[in-house]
């Protein structure tokens, strides 16, 4: 039986009716850019959040770039993020003339390691983008602490953790500005691409809210350049649609962890990461000399949202697992290969090296966890890692 990695139809077609009808509205208003659709969108996405002021925007990419110019980046100036994430985080950093200073990261939660952290922190920093990777957050608590004493901005890259918690607090509104992704495999998946930006500071609201259009207020007279940052309200009122039912799709995604958990965890040669802040010494971290499949942990104190299921592989045995997995179609795929300082484009910024972060792009895998998995296909998944176990 193949088994997909994700598979966005399964819950659309459930609301199919209602999202047609949604986008019939607003195709029947003639209003296609901004406008009421957009504002209620917003109201209610962060009365989700329970974040003051939101924006919705044309991706969580641009949202990071609209992040880094409403925090005036530019030349002259570092932003610390960690060396194993999506490319977006570094991306918009390069792009606004700043210089993108790769972190390492703990094997067992996968976010930015805080002795790195310290460890990269010089005069010219001006912000650190901290990335809740796989839909579990990083050691806020740790990174605020380190930034507000230096008076440097915490930008939350929320991309894969919608609806996470960190000690009870939403994503998104732990730090300066926090952004979101709606692409569709994100916890509130989307019909293309669109983003959030968060933010509880009134100013750096209005200064966002002007960047989204052309540094334009009022109509024509533009204060600063930016950009055309906005997300449409055909998408906007589709996702309005899809938002209310975000903490069902989270339980199902948590329920998932839990099969695995259960179903894997009882192998022999498999077992869980250990509980540990990010700044826990660096030789509990390695994979124990008995395990050859580490499973991700959910710390007791965090509510992790699962937008990954992401093992680790021992003894350079990753890819084997792959290919055993592929051949039988059970759908996987490596987050991250590289880590963004052995990315090419990087090579001239001679970034520091993130031993922990290269060695995660050679063993991790990430299975299939979005919420319609059914049952039988999490024991299908198992079962074939069984087998590869079991192969001698
Ligand atoms: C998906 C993602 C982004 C980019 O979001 P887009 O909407 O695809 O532009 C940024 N950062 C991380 C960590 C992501 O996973």
């Amino acid at each position: 039986m193949s088994v997909p990695l994700f598979d966005i139809t399964r819950q659309n077609s459930t609301l199919e009716s209602s999202l047609v009808r949604r986008a019939t509205e607003v195709i029947r208003s003639g209003r296609y850019i901004l406008g009421p659709e957009v504002e209620a969108f917003e109201r209610e996405v962060g009365e989700w959040l329970g974040i003051s002021h939101c924006l919705y925007v044309s991706s969580g990419s641009d949202a990071l770039v609209m992040a880094m110019m409403a925090l005036d980046i530019g030349p002259g100036d570092e932003v610390i993020l960690p060396a194993f994430t999506f490319f977006a985080t570094a991306g918009c950093v390069h792009r606004l003339g700043a210089r993108p200073v790769f972190a390492d990261v703990c094997p067992v939660c996968f976010n930015l390691d805080c002795d790195s952290l310290l460890d990269r922190i010089s005069p010219r920093t001006r912000a650190v983008i901290p990335v809740h990777l796989f839909g579990q957050t990083a050691n806020m608590t740790a990174i605020r602490a380190i930034c507000g004493d230096r008076g440097i901005a915490v930008v939350e890259d929320c991309a894969q953790s919608f609806g996470a918690r960190h000690r009870g607090e939403m994503s998104g509104g732990l730090g300066t500005i926090g952004t979101f992704s709606f692409f569709p495999t994100k916890n509130l998946g989307g019909f293309g691409d669109s983003g959030l930006v968060t933010t509880t500071d009134e100013g750096l609201y209005q200064r966002l809210r002007r960047i989204r259009q052309h540094g334009m207020e009022p109509k024509y007279y533009h204060r600063e350049v930016g950009g055309n940052f906005r997300g449409d309200p055909l998408q906007a009122a589709m996702l309005r649609e899809k938002l209310p039912q975000v903490s069902d799709y989270l339980k199902s995604r948590s329920e998932n962890a839990a099969a695995y958990h259960e179903l894997l965890g009882r192998l022999p040669g498999v077992s869980i990461a250990d509980e540990k802040d990010c700044s826990c010494p660096m030789d509990t971290k390695r994979i124990g000399a008995d395990s050859k499949i580490v499973l991700p942990v959910a710390y007791s104190h965090h509510l992790h949202t699962w937008n990954q299921f992401t093992v680790r592989i021992a003894n350079g045995e990753r890819d084997s697992l792959l290919h055993f997995l592929r051949e039988r179609e059970i759908g996987c795929e490596v987050y991250y290969p590289r880590t963004l300082g052995e990315q090419e484009c990087f090579q001239a910024h001679q970034p520091d090296p993130c031993p922990v972060s290269s060695a995660l792009a050679g063993e991790v895998v990430s299975l299939p966890i979005f919420p319609e998995l059914r049952r039988s296909e999490i024991e299908e998944v198992v079962a074939v890692i069984r087998a590869w176990l079991e192969t001698p």
